[in-house]
């Protein structure tokens, strides 16, 4: 099997086993840990935790990651290689009380989380996944699930019924895209049902803040939920529970060059950092910088929030690293001016894919900037900062593509089109680093079922752990402030 069809397999089972911000942590961790890194606890007091030559990685709510190795050679002041992306798609969510029937079906009131296609949703077989918090022994611990099978459906209208649907498909977002999950003429009848749980009725005057989740939301997916986590209803205190395609990523095309599935935005760049990571920490015994990799959670609503990319995690994981590996004879004022020095010396890669050409739409794109799936990544440039590459950066960066032989591309939006935006903007204003915006190709951002190539993921790997193999040589080399 040739480099780019493992990388991709390993890829494709990567996607399968991440159906959520929470999952997605989990499968990094899983992979950081059977590669000697440490986890790490913000917790508590980092003081003499962090050595020279070894590898960690913390969490921030489940949802958002920060690994990173220190080379043998590192001390404060040094530059850091920093690559961020995000662990959130865009995706439905179930509403805190999500209770429905109509006309006989079993219904399960929905939220929208970020800028979805949601027409891409119609006739899907959906599944759900998430996390659950349970009481165990006067303690509540979080416990992740997949349903993993197809229990819900939101079904388009019979075209007799709609004529025009070829022409215009219009939905109402609250009432028309509501899933379907059962009949309730199939439902099981009370007895053995759940509702006659003890736990889930309360006399009129015993106290209850909130109604609890069996009163809130169907029984049966209450019941099943329960299975799936192998607890008992009433030991449910609550969720946060979405809902996915419960169609398998799978490689396709006549020559199995592209890749089928949902969340390859931006779970390619989580996946893309972390096998970079691995690698390269391989040896560290020459280095003296320190690689990191940072997933956030809430990109596709923005970033504002205590595990998004526009809050302290990643700045306050950068204080801790440096502030730490100072001789402990620093002032804390020379400690701080390390902290700067550290980060006027620092790197970070913003990685979110891009929008690879789409053969049916070509007029849509500027017609020099048409980056093609397989071709390599994408830098993005945007004059008004929704994408922060300058040229200083790209200069950089071709650098450390020469040394792995990975080609490059260049987008820009048309003038006359909307843009998007990443986590490179709030981070690089946040902190002051410079950045610089790049990802793999992908056609239908944003639907259900994303399409990309596999041999773009080996070149996103080979580009990436030249970043980090690399970044501390290159860099000085590149020289915009100061003295040259
Ligand atoms: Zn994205």
């Amino acid at each position: 099997m040739s480099k780019a069809s493992q990388y991709a397999n390993d890829f494709v089972s990567f996607l399968n086993s991440s159906p959520t911000p929470y999952h997605a942590v989990e499968t990094v961790k899983s992979l950081l840990t059977k590669n000697g890194f440490k986890e790490l606890s913000e917790r508590v007091n980092w003081a003499g935790k962090i050595l020279k030559g070894d590898k960690y990685y913390v969490t921030r709510n489940g949802s958002s990651i920060i690994a990173f190795t220190v080379g043998q050679n590192w001390k404060a002041g040094n530059g850091i290689s920093i690559i961020g992306s995000h662990t959130d798609s865009p995706t439905l969510r179930i509403k805190p009380v999500s209770k429905k029937n109509t006309e006989g079906f079993i219904q399960v009131a929905v939220e929208t989380y970020g800028g979805g296609i949601w027409h891409s949703w119609f006739d899907s077989d959906l599944s759900l996944a998430g996390r659950i918090i349970v009481k165990r022994d006067n303690k509540f611990i979080p416990k992740l699930i997949n349903i993993n099978k197809p229990i819900l459906k939101i079904p388009t209208l019979a075209i007799h019924l709609d004529r025009d649907v070829n022409q215009k498909f219009e939905f109402n977002k609250e009432s028309q895209l509501l899933p379907i999950a059962g009949l309730t003429n199939a439902s099981p009848k009370p007895n053995g049902g759940c509702c006659d749980n003890e736990n889930s009725k309360l006399s009129t005057d015993e106290y209850q803040s909130l109604n609890s989740v069996i009163q809130r939301h169907n029984e049966q997916l209450v019941e099943t939920i329960a299975k799936e986590a192998n607890v008992t209803v009433d030991q449910i205190e609550d969720f946060e529970l979405i809902l996915y395609d419960n169609k398998e990523a799978t490689i396709g095309g006549l020559n199995d060059e592209f890749i089928f599935s949902g969340r390859l935005d931006n779970l390619t760049s989580c996946f893309l950092s972390t096998e970079a990571l691995i690698q390269s920490s391989k040896d560290l015994s020459t280095e003296n910088g320190i690689r990191l990799i940072s997933l956030f959670d809430h990109e596709e609503i923005g970033s504002s929030s205590a595990q998004g990319a526009d809050s302290n995690f990643l700045p306050n994981i950068l204080d801790r690293i440096t502030g730490l590996s100072g001789s402990t004879s620093d002032a804390d004022s020379q400690i701080q001016s390390r902290i700067l020095e550290s980060s006027a010396k620092s790197f970070f890669l913003s990685s979110d894919v891009a929008h690879g050409i789409h053969p049916n739409y070509v007029n849509k794109y500027e017609s020099n900037h048409k980056p093609k799936l397989g071709e390599g990544p994408v830098i993005k440039i945007n004059a008004n900062q929704r994408y922060v590459t300058n040229s200083a950066g790209i200069v950089l960066l071709k650098e450390l593509a020469k040394s792995a032989k990975v080609p490059l591309q260049l987008f820009v939006v048309a003038n006359n089109s909307p843009c998007g935006s990443t986590i490179g903007p709030i981070l690089s204003s946040k902190t002051g680093i410079r950045t610089l915006d790049l990802g793999n190709g992908v056609l239908s951002m944003h639907s259900i079922r994303e399409t990309s190539s596999v041999q773009d993921i080996e070149h996103g790997i080979n580009l990436f752990k030249s970043f980090f193999d690399n970044f501390t040589t290159v860099e000085p080399q590149i020289v915009i402030d100061g003295d040259y």
